[in-house]
Order: structure tokens, then C-alpha cells, then sequence
């Protein structure tokens, strides 16, 4: 296959078919499964994923990618070629006529954040993402607290699901080669704070982390209009001389939870 590769859609593609196979694995795909795949390139993850899944829909935004894709031939998929990150989530889930699905992609590295939180906030039936992405993003994301990579990716990640990196894929893997090394990170949808409204949550995520070096009660004060000594009044359990790296999850949600009171 001739191709011009278009580095302006993070076009880095694979060709190792064991490392395509275990991908699939870690996705955890069987004959039960639909999958939804972002961004097919030449098919070589969307070939494993038709061999063995229930149905495939996979985006592709380069349409001189289509001739190739279609003469694949491939079972159970259906390609769809336009900007997955413009459609919205309604329209993309109507391919798979209100089942639930498993996304599952080597991601462009330049729409990975949207493309997560768009899932992550936006879907209900998106069980699982297994997503091919920059190693230092995968390490922002699965990171424990008290660290320089602990942040609002971590925090927003942990609210949705449970994240862990499931290898560490070196650059050479790619062609063209990029500059960086890449990680699967497999996100594991649940419900545990399906109660809790996540665009105000994320709002207040953001404002902990605002300003990293300073201490919880500098960043509240501000999100929150309150003086310190009216934060730590309406906070009084808890102790705001820390920094928010220092918080877990179920922290925030405890503060989170007191501030809606
Ligand atoms: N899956 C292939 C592989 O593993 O070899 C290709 C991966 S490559 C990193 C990312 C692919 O996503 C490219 O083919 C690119 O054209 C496509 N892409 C980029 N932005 C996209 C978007 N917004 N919607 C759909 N596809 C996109």
C-alpha cells in the first residue's frame, strides 16, 4: 500500500502483528463484544479486533486511507470516514443500536485528552477504552498521589473508572517513528460516583490544581469567593495546608461533597 503519512493526524502506524494481537488482549475482546475503534489508518489493529469481536466500527478522518480500508474486506466492520472527535456521542453510538461497546485505539496524540474526557463524560455505554498513548501521558494517568505526575488527568481518570498501563511500547514500533515512547492504558468503566455531577466536579478538580505549589486553601478560596478564614470555617475537617497532589480521590469527594452541602 502507497501512503503519504499526514504527521497533522498523528499518523505513526503499527504493523507488529503480536504486538496488534496482545493489544487486542488487553482489551479483553471476545465474540461477544462491539468495539468502536478511533482511527483505522491502514487496518492493521482493526484487522485482529474483526477476527475476534462481534462488530467493529472504526473512524477514520483521512479519506485517501479509504480505498485501502474498504478492499480489506473485513468481517463484522463497518468504516466511517469523517472526525470521530466532531461527531457527537449519540451519533456515534447509533452504529451499535444502544449496545454497549469497547473502544479500543492507537491514538492520535494530538486528540488524546478530548477524545478520553469525551467518552469518559459523555457515554454511558463505553465499558472499557484501551488506548494506545503517549508514555507520559499513560503515567499522568495511572499516577499515585504525592507526586510531580499525580494532576486533574489522574484525578478525572480515577473519578470515571479504573486505569493501569498494560505495557510500555518503545517508539521503534511505530513508522514513521515518533519522538516519543507510547503505553496501553486500559480504563475500566464504573459507577461509583455516577451520583456526583461530573462538569462541576471537574470544575473544582481544575481549581485545586490550579496552582500547584500552593496550598489547598490558597486554591479554594478563589474557586470558592470565601476568605481563608470562612474556607476553613465551612472546611473545618479537613486539612487545607496541604498541597493537592497530596489528596486521594475519595478526598476531594469528601471536600467536593461538603462544599455542595
Ligand atoms: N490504528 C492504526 C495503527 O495502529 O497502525 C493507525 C494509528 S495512527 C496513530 C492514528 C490514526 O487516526 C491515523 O490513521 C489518523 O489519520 C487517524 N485520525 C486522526 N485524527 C482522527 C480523528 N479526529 N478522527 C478519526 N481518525 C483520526
Amino acid at each position: 500500500m502507497e501512503h503519504e503519512f499526514k504527521k497533522k493526524f498523528g499518523q505513526n502506524f503499527l504493523s507488529d502483528k503480536n504486538l496488534l494481537q496482545a493489544i487486542v488482549n488487553d482489551a479483553e475482546i471476545c465474540e461477544k463484544d462491539n468495539v468502536l475503534e478511533i482511527g483505522a489508518g491502514a487496518g492493521a489493529l482493526t484487522k485482529p479486533l474483526s477476527e475476534k469481536a462481534k462488530r467493529v466500527v472504526s473512524f477514520e478522518i483521512d479519506r485517501d486511507l479509504q480505498d485501502h480500508l474498504l478492499s480489506l474486506n473485513l468481517k463484522n466492520t463497518e468504516f466511517v470516514f469523517t472526525d470521530a472527535l466532531k461527531e457527537s456521542i449519540n451519533t456515534i453510538e447509533k452504529h451499535f443500536k444502544g449496545e454497549k461497546y469497547k473502544l479500543v485505539a492507537n491514538l492520535p496524540y494530538y486528540i488524546t485528552t478530548p477524545l478520553i474526557f469525551k467518552f469518559l463524560e459523555e457515554s454511558d455505554s463505553v465499558d472499557s477504552l484501551t488506548i494506545m498513548v503517549q508514555k507520559e501521558v499513560a503515567e499522568r494517568m495511572t499516577a499515585k498521589e504525592g507526586g510531580k505526575d499525580y494532576g486533574v488527568l489522574t484525578v478525572m481518570v480515577g473519578f470515571f473508572g479504573e486505569a493501569k498501563i498494560t505495557r510500555v511500547v518503545g517508539r521503534q514500533m511505530f513508522f514513521p517513528q515518533p519522538n516519543v515512547d507510547s503505553a496501553v492504558v486500559n480504563i475500566t468503566r464504573n459507577q461509583k460516583f455516577k451520583d456526583i455531577n461530573r462538569k462541576d466536579f471537574y470544575e473544582f478538580i481544575k481549581a485545586c490544581f490550579s496552582m500547584r505549589r500552593k496550598t489547598l486553601a490558597n486554591n479554594l478560596s478563589g474557586y470558592l469567593k470565601l476568605n481563608k478564614t470562612q474556607l476553613t470555617q465551612k472546611l473545618s475537617t479537613f486539612d487545607l495546608t496541604r498541597r493537592a497532589e497530596s489528596f486521594s480521590l475519595n478526598e476531594f469527594i469528601e471536600i467536593f461533597k461538603e462544599i455542595k452541602k
